[in-house]
């Protein structure tokens, strides 16, 4: 699968409409084979990363960002289900408390950044400062204009200090949103994760979609890329998803470390 194709280039202008929400035909399979790829996917992945945390040099840092309902808790459960827990944190950035708020935006963001050997994923992030903030005119124009160079300096110091970073903006449609928020209504067993700000957030779809046309076209960078990703079909998301990750940390030259001095060593 080539997971390339969703690769925001620095300097693309972004419309998302011209970017799909389904693409699932290229896997060229049903949903039942894509389980099965997934589970091999998961397999690899966790190899990998138990390579990463042994080496104990490298760290990896996962950006997931998408509308309500795209699936980014979702992602979280399925692409990382196989991996060393040790190894692995996933972080939500819900909205700022009163101590957060109380210092610039970035602070609470930095402290979450992956130690050597770790891969931490950030469920929503720094990103939401030119997002639900621009959306909701929580700061003026003048004050969240200027975030986009500040987050892709801040990444970039992150890049380089060794930190691996990739993005994932989960791309749905305002149709498979409806269906997720109606299935959340109806199915007892996902109605906790409704919330009523939900309806009001959907009214506000495309001033949504243009603030993330204006962080995808921005902030993409060869040390930080974003993929879009077809996000109608949670199954061919995972692929993706999944997919990409393998290919960035068989990038990284992994490799178990070498312990020194081991000849002669006679256990009784
Ligand atoms: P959920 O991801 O459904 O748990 O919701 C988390 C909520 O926190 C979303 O409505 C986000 O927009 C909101 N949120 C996250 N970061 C920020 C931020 N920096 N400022 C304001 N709201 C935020
Ligand atoms: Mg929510």
């Amino acid at each position: 699968m080539n997971t390339s194709i969703y690769r925001v280039r620095r300097g693309t202008k972004v419309r998302l409409q011209s970017w799909p929400t389904d693409d699932s035909t290229k896997f060229g399979g049903t949903k039942s084979t894509a389980k099965a790829t997934l589970t091999e996917l998961n397999l690899r992945l966790a190899e990998l990363q138990q390579m990463l945390y042994a080496q104990a040099e490298r760290r990896v840092l996962i950006v997931l960002q998408g509308m309500d309902t795209s699936g980014k808790d979702g992602t979280i459960k399925h692409v990382f289900r196989s991996i060393n827990p040790l190894g692995v944190s996933a972080v939500n950035f819900k909205r700022p408390t009163e101590q957060e708020l109380a210092r610039d935006y970035l602070w609470r963001i930095h402290q979450h950044v992956p130690p050597r050997g770790h891969i931490t994923i950030f469920n929503r992030s720094h990103y939401e400062d030119v997002l639900v903030v621009r959306v909701h005119g929580l700061v003026p124009e003048s004050v969240w204009s200027k975030r986009y160079d500040h987050i892709c300096d801040f990444e970039r110091m992150l890049a380089d200090e060794g930190t691996v970073i990739r993005k994932f903006f989960l791309h749905i449609s305002k149709e498979e949103q409806k269906r997720r928020l109606q299935e959340r209504l109806e199915n007892p067993s996902k109605r906790w994760k409704f919330e009523h700000g939900d309806v009001e957030e959907r009214k506000r779809w495309d001033s949504y979609q243009e603030a993330y046309e204006a962080v995808l076209s921005t902030t993409s960078q060869e040390f930080a890329p974003w993929y879009i990703v077809p996000s109608d079909k949670k199954w061919y998301r995972n692929l993706v998803i999944s997919t990409t990750l393998i290919e960035t940390l068989e990038s990284m030259e992994l490799r178990y470390p070498s312990v020194p001095g081991l000849a002669g060593i006679c256990i009784e």
